[in-house]
């Protein structure tokens, strides 16, 4: 058989595919998927070029156009819940801006997406163990724009805002100090607190949308467990990344500022690429220190922490190329 690019299921890096629908305006255009799907093996999918070439590509899972939400968090919740046994765990939404990353982690209050099904599944879980163990959960949540750090939570807790930086602590992991840590009980709590952060992140600019694609937002979920039985403490990360889109901008078509913002992301993004690639083929030298982004999450890349990246794409053919790149992209993550 024969693969233009093979992506295995290797320890503990994963890499999902999810396709979006097309949408109305551009079946509206006449626009047609360049994307196929029911092919003779599993997680594959072809892409057809408008030359008639053919590449085919495997992951370890593939989300057709209409998988749903549930569908896609099925697949996820193994990966999310071994927070509670004490794994750190990093999943990132990838891809082209408008192909799918806030609605796969984000959602919408009728299709809620990974973020808020995560801390649902995480009380749930906890409450089912709480003979044995005692859980507590904190949330934060912060933006990396032009490397920079921004407290999105700041907001809630009447403090100023202040420059975030990353520290190394004593034990070795990477630390924020300052970074506003929220305890959350149950799940009401965890929306109100996830849309005022969303509503933070997207003050100063006049479009939303366009500010949000340009900058990284992360989640981050903290656990701090007990065994009850043993006393044994254990304090884990789970981090939850909508990353900057990732298309390329042309020289021309941009002024001074958004030609910055494009090279800080192509900078960050390939430097979440050269991590996890370095880790996937277990290089001696893994270069964190190279973005904002792989360094603050630096101790849960890596060792025995688990990785899941979602490339989102487009199925439409104007977006070929970007879904071209967000493929390959994702391929080097073997
Ligand atoms: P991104 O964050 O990558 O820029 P969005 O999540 O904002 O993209 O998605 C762009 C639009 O497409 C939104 O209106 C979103 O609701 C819609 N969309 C994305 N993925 C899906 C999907 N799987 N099913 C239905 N609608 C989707
Ligand atoms: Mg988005």
């Amino acid at each position: 058989r024969l693969y233009n690019e093979v992506i295995e299921l290797k320890g503990n890096i994963k890499v999902f595919c999810r396709c979006r629908p097309l949408k109305q305006d551009e079946i509206a255009n006449g626009s047609t998927s360049v994307v196929d799907f029911d092919l003779s093996q599993e997680n594959e999918l072809q892409i057809t070029s408008s030359d008639s070439s053919r590449k085919l590509f495997k992951f370890d899972h593939v989300f057709k156009p209409e998988d749903s939400q549930e569908a896609i968090f099925e697949q996820t919740l193994p990966i999310v819940t071994s927070v509670l046994d004490g794994y750190n765990v990093c999943i990132f939404a990838y891809g082209q801006t408008g192909t799918g990353k806030t609605y796969t982690m984000e959602g919408t209050l009728e299709n809620r997406g990974v973020n808020y099904r995560t801390l649902e599944e995480l009380f749930r879980v906890s409450s089912e163990r709480r003979s044995t163990m005692r859980y507590e959960l904190f949330v934060s949540m912060l933006e990396v724009y032009n490397e920079k750090i921004r407290d999105l939570l700041v907001e809630n807790s009447n403090q100023p805002a202040k420059k975030l930086e990353i520290k190394q602590s004593a034990e070795g992991t990477q630390e924020v100090p300052g970074l506003v840590e929220t305890c959350v009980h149950g799940t009401d709590e965890v929306w109100a607190l996830l849309a005022s952060g969303s509503r933070v992140r997207s003050v100063g600019s006049t479009n939303a949308n366009e500010l949000s694609s340009r900058s990284h937002c992360l989640l981050r979920v903290t656990v701090m467990g007990e065994n009850l039985i043993s006393g044994q403490r254990t304090r884990s990360h789970l981090w939850l990344v909508d990353l900057a889109g990732s298309e390329r901008v042309g020289r021309i078509e941009v002024d001074g500022e958004r030609l910055k913002e494009s090279q800080f992301i192509n900078k960050s993004l390939s430097a979440l690429g050269d991590v996890i690639s370095a880790l996937a083929s277990k290089t001696h030298h893994v270069p964190y220190r190279n973005s904002k982004l792989t360094h603050i999450l630096q101790s849960s890349l890596g060792g025995d922490c688990k990785t899941l990246m979602f490339v989102q794409i487009s199925p439409s053919v104007a977006d070929l190329g970007e879904t071209l790149c967000s493929l390959n992209f994702a391929s080097r993550v073997r």
